[in-house]
């Protein structure tokens, strides 16, 4: 009798997607990360949703378990991921509130939240930058799969922006996870943070293009995908997630076994390993190291003005004036001579001094920057990555 009676439980939580006698404006019950840092299911508005079936929203699509041959992904643009919503929660109807069925849903309605709470938060952060909520919208892939020769599979233990895209990636949650990272707000502020690098440094940069068999001319466009620039894009994720989440660790919640402190900011906090260029392969995450190593001192640089970590005014008017540094980074770049001639558009690997790269990013991030933080942010980034930069005394 137990037995048959688990068994019609199972079959009605399986029964119907979305109750239809949901409407707007819509709430739902989401996972929310209070001030505390605790994971609380919550009951939240979410005015801009106009409807569970498909879910839809005027800058947000949801694609449902889309399935991508990555033989045909190796050009893409935002026009590869855009298609109309197609997801559908599991949901049902809780006194007016919509309650998830299944964990898909839930990941799904929370990263929904959090994502908007994001954009929100960027709108102070990062000021009027074009382009920080596309004029396509963003596409959310939920638990896409990517196909290719080898056979299919589904990825595992990521959130993911795909640059040029304009969308974000929710995959399946993994047994590592404490907290799925779609669920992170801090992980979906990183995740933002590569979208904004994608529409400062990349837009004003060009990104590689592959058919381009053509010899030279110079960078920085085609280093796009070098370690050095991949990384520094990572520490701006960092750096943005402290932006819109105050986080100097962005893994710890999700991830605790994986985080051995080799991206944490703040070097006052526990468990903070420390390295510099020469000693990088203590951190273990290869062109991460990099991003860390300048996520680090821009933080530094921040503290060092005196502002407060909890002061989001004084957050927002820093990360306007990093933001702005980086923009400008791909034209001083352009400028600056030595550079090898690649052999074709995207030849990457004929960069043979990476070192020379990172030098010339961090001495053009220098050079951007307004000159009151000038002695700072030279003293933080020699300091790290060994060397003084162009314009330090
Ligand atoms: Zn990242």
């Amino acid at each position: 009798m137990v037995k048959t009676h688990a068994l019609v439980v199972i079959a009605a939580a399986l029964g119907g997607c979305v109750d239809t006698s949901l409407s707007g404006p819509f709430q739902a019950e989401v996972l929310v990360r209070t001030p505390d840092r605790q994971y609380v299911l919550q009951t939240v508005a979410l005015p801009d949703l106009t409807g569970f079936d498909p879910m839809s929203d005027p800058v947000v699509r949801f694609s449902d378990h889309p399935n991508f041959d990555e033989s045909e992904l190796e050009e893409y643009d935002a026009s590869s991921f855009a298609a109309p919503s197609d997801y559908s929660p599991r949901v049902r109807d809780v006194g007016g509130v919509a309650v998830a069925r299944d964990l898909e849903s839930l990941l799904t309605l929370s990263a929904y939240y959090s994502f908007k709470d994001n954009f929100a938060r960027a709108q102070d952060a990062f000021g009027a930058l074009p382009q920080l909520i596309p004029d396509g919208g963003f596409q959310i892939l939920v638990e896409p799969k990517f196909s290719s020769e080898l056979g299919s599979q589904e990825l595992g233990t990521n959130a993911a922006y795909i640059s040029g895209g304009q969308a974000f990636l929710l995959v399946q949650m993994s047994s590592l996870e404490r907290i799925p990272l779609g669920m992170n707000p801090s992980v979906l502020a990183h995740e933002f943070g590569h979208h904004v690098f994608h529409i400062t440094y990349e837009a004003a940069d060009g990104l590689c293009d592959p058919d381009d068999n053509a010899p030279g001319p110079t960078p920085p466009g085609r280093f796009s995908s070098a370690d050095a620039i991949r990384g520094f894009n990572e520490g701006f994720a960092d750096i943005t997630a402290f932006a819109l989440q105050q986080e100097t660790r962005v893994l710890a919640d999700s991830i605790p076994a994986l985080d051995n402190g080799e991206r944490t900011l703040d070097m006052r906090e526990p468990g903070y390993l420390a390295f510099s260029w020469s000693t990088r392969d203590r951190c273990g995450d290869s062109f991460y190291c990099i991003g860390t190593l300048w996520a680090r001192a821009v933080f530094e640089v921040y503290i060092g003005s005196g502002a407060r970590p909890d002061d989001v005014t004084a957050r927002s008017a820093y990360t306007r004036t990093i933001a702005t540094a980086v923009a400008g980074i791909p034209g001083r770049l352009r400028q600056r001579g030595g550079w090898v001639t690649p052999t074709k558009a995207c030849d990457f690997a004929s960069l043979d001094d990476e070192l020379f790269l990172v030098h010339a990013y961090v001495d053009a991030f220098i050079a951007g920057l307004p000159v009151t933080l000038n002695p700072s942010a030279c003293r933080e980034l020699a300091a790290r990555f060994e060397y003084t930069p162009a314009g330090c005394p």
